[in-house]
């Protein structure tokens, strides 16, 4: 099989996570970049799971060492990557890579790979639904909660540079309609 990427990007809060979920659940073909961050692990995550979670001086460390294929400082102190390890263990493992990545980096990544990637960025049906969805969820502090809003338009005026833009304001249809598009990206 030839190398893919499937990268699906949002803004915190937008339901990016459940869909990503979805599809693997869906398609045997496609297996998911664990990514390296900085952020304190939250009290359902595995380590070597959801993500590898690294002390900031070893992040830095990787920097240097060129092991990542794109990072990004999501929030401030809070650093996010992917490490060229992680993509070489999918691909050898003949699987299309699914990234839940940020904006920044989905954008950096759809550029490294022009040929062999299909973005999805999955837009929330406004900024007071994100906001709703966000408080809900009750892990952001009112500081983390700010900081995701704010990212969040910055992240939603990018949202015409990818190849898909799914909106979720039912999580169903949304999930139905992202699989449509991956059985033909797949094909
Ligand atoms: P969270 O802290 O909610 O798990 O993730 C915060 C943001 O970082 C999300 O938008 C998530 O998609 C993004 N993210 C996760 N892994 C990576 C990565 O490897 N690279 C980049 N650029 N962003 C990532």
């Amino acid at each position: 099989m030839s190398r893919q990427l499937l990268i699906i990007t949002a803004p915190s809060g937008a339901g990016k996570t459940t869909i990503v979920r979805y599809l693997l659940g869906h398609f045997r073909q496609l297996a998911f970049s664990i990514s390296a961050t900085t952020r304190p692990k939250r009290d359902h995550e595995t380590d070597g799971v959801d993500y590898y979670f690294l002390d900031h001086d070893t992040f830095q460390e990787k920097i240097r060492q060129h092991a990542f294929a794109e990072y990004e400082e999501v929030y401030p102190g809070r650093w996010y990557g992917t490490l060229r390890t992680e993509m070489d263990r999918l691909w050898n493992d003949d699987k299309c890579i699914v990234f839940d990545i940020d904006v920044l980096g989905a954008l950096n990544l759809q550029s490294q790979y022009p040929e062999e990637s299909l973005s999805m960025f999955i837009a929330p049906p406004s900024l007071e639904v994100l906001e709703n969805r966000l408080r809900s969820r009750g892990t952001e502090t009112p500081e983390s909660l700010t900081a995701r809003l704010q990212r969040a338009a910055m992240e939603l005026e990018r949202c015409n540079s990818f190849d898909q833009v799914i909106i979720n304001d039912d999580l169903e249809t949304a999930c139905q309609k992202a699989a449509r598009i991956v059985t033909a990206f797949l094909s």
